[in-house]
């Protein structure tokens, strides 16, 4: 469907669109949740969806360079995708409620990976109630490559599970490259003021280092739960009952290549 096809809501929607994937991106850089290039963020639309250029850096995006894909996944214009393309579009087609994604390499999430997290299914255990409201299960992706399709489709496959459980995820982690989250319709999105505030969460739970003080006063208590370890949190409530607790393994960590985003 191209411009002349589309109904002036739909080209105003989009115009929308643009400018709050760019608005977005500059809100993460500035506040240190991205950095250089990394990290890339897509937004649905009724006939595909817009997604951030591939080397492109998320504080001086171009609203009219922004890659538009088709409703195949096919390229429409703007300037090359993003690389996690098919992870974007995998999301998109296992989530039919899913409105926008937002992925970054937020520093003490990748720190986390390389840690050990707490189980494949659930990176951290239910620490407060607010992590378990509004973030919920966030399982660990093993390690690929960045746009190793492998990874869209596990992360389709986990989508697919825990929405058969009832339990529909709203974020991933990718070992070792970072969160990968997505409101879901009927909640509220990205900016983090409303209900759901599971994308922000989750891509904000580690950043580069130029956090805001309310951040860093949520991070501290955070981070010493964590180092602690399971063993800490044996009484709190868990997001499905009870459940065994596991220690965190730690790994070593493997040369890989680096690519970006
Ligand atoms: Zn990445």
């Amino acid at each position: 469907m191209n411009s002349e096809t589309r109904s002036r809501e739909e080209v105003l929607c989009e115009d929308v669109l643009r400018e709050e994937i760019c608005r977005v991106g500059q809100s993460l850089h500035i506040r240190g949740y991205v950095h250089a290039t990394a990290g890339n963020i897509s937004v649905r639309l009724k006939d595909g969806f817009l997604i951030t250029p591939t080397d492109a850096c998320l504080g001086t995006l171009d609203p009219a360079r922004l890659a538009r894909m088709d409703a195949q996944g096919l390229q429409t214009g703007g300037d090359r995708a993003s690389k996690t393309l098919a992870l974007h579009r995998q999301i998109y087609a296992a989530d039919a409620q899913a409105r926008c994604i937002i992925h970054s390499h937020s520093t003490h999430s990748v720190a986390l990976t390389l840690q050990g997290v707490w189980s494949d299914d659930d990176i951290v255990p239910p620490i407060t109630p607010y992590f378990v409201m509004k973030v919920g299960h966030v399982p660990l992706i093993p390690y690929h490559r960045p746009g190793d399709p492998q990874v869209a489709l596990q992360v389709a496959a986990r989508i697919t599970a825990m929405a058969g459980k009832g339990t529909p995820l709203r974020a991933v982690m990718l070992d070792r490259l970072g969160p990968v989250a997505w409101p879901r319709r009927g909640q509220r999105g990205a900016r983090g003021t409303g209900r759901n505030r599971a994308p922000v969460v989750a891509v904000q739970a580690g950043s580069s280092g130029a956090e805001r003080s309310p951040d860093r006063r949520v991070a501290a208590p955070l981070r010493r739960h964590l180092v602690a370890g399971a063993q800490a949190h044996r009484h709190t409530a868990a997001i499905d009952g009870p459940r065994p607790v596991k220690r965190w393994r730690s790994r070593s960590a493997p040369v890989w290549p680096i690519n970006q985003d």
